[in-house]
């Protein structure tokens, strides 16, 4: 029997506790990786998530730690250095989706959309390069709303998506020299608490994707999982759409 994919490697995700992240963790996991992951408020759905990776074998450590704030992104960083030793994939999951018109956003709601969704980004990035390895993968989680916005009251999301798109192309050209990858996987409509397959909204965005339907956690976490794999060593700076269609 071959090995598992990931055996070896260690693993850090923003944002693990629930939804996409969750998924990305026990799929990293169950392909071999030693997985810390980080999460802000749900305490009690992290360490379920650390329950469930250990009862199928694997391993998985969870870090408190607010995306909005440097100091405690960076301290998750060396937490997760300091547990499983420097890291070979860093997967920025975490993100938040504040959905108003643009003239009602307050100055603290948008600097907290932007703090989370992009300085969560780059401040993890800045933490995590001096323990990156030269082959190391580096995974954002933007959004098609990056690209296409069919929806009202989403402007400053997408604006946030529209920057890790950009960032990842810059990072990608940056860390190219040490083999590092660096890519962002935009998801449609998945089935999260984040944007539930249900309701009106769901009503109005399932028709929107070519395939007619929300996506699955395991259909990012797949993609996730091919990214941070030895056979995408030539795939970087690419925006990943993984949205059943809704772009095309
Ligand atoms: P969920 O809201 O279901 O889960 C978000 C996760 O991020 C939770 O684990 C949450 O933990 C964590 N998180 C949120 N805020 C913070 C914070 N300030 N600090 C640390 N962790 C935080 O979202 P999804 O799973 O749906 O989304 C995951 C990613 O996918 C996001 O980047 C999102 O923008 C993107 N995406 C999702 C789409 C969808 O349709 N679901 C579509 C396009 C993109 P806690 O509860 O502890 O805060």
């Amino acid at each position: 029997m071959s090995a598992a994919p990931l055996t070896g490697r260690r693993a850090l995700v923003t944002g693990g506790s629930r939804g996409i992240g969750a998924e990305i963790v026990r799929r990293l996991a169950s392909d071999g990786a030693a997985v810390a992951f980080t999460y802000s408020s749900s305490k009690t759905e992290a360490d379920a998530v650390v329950a469930e990776v250990a009862a199928t074998g694997g391993s998985a450590l969870a870090i408190q730690a607010d995306a909005a704030d440097p100091t405690q992104t960076g301290a998750a960083v060396d937490r997760a250095v300091a547990e499983l030793g420097d890291l070979d994939i860093v997967v920025n999951n975490a993100a938040t989706a504040t959905l108003l018109p643009v003239d009602e956003f307050t100055p603290e709601q948008y600097d907290r959309l932007l703090a989370i969704n992009v300085g969560g980004v780059f401040w993890t990035v800045h933490a995590a390069l001096k323990h990156l390895g030269d082959g190391a993968r580096i995974i954002n989680i933007g959004s098609v709303n990056a690209d296409s916005v069919p929806t009202p009251a989403t402007a400053v999301y997408a604006l946030t998506k529209g920057a890790v798109s950009s960032f990842t192309r810059g990072l990608a050209r940056e860390l190219g020299p040490r083999g590092i990858t660096v890519n962002n996987v935009q998801p449609g409509p998945i089935n999260t608490e984040m944007n539930p397959d249900e309701g009106e909204f769901a009503d109005f965005l399932r028709p929107l994707t070519a395939l007619g339907r929300y996506g699955k956690t395991s259909e990012v976490a797949a993609v996730v999982s091919f990214l941070a794999g030895p056979e995408s060593a030539y795939v970087t700076g690419a925006n990943v759409n993984v949205d059943g269609g809704f772009t095309v």
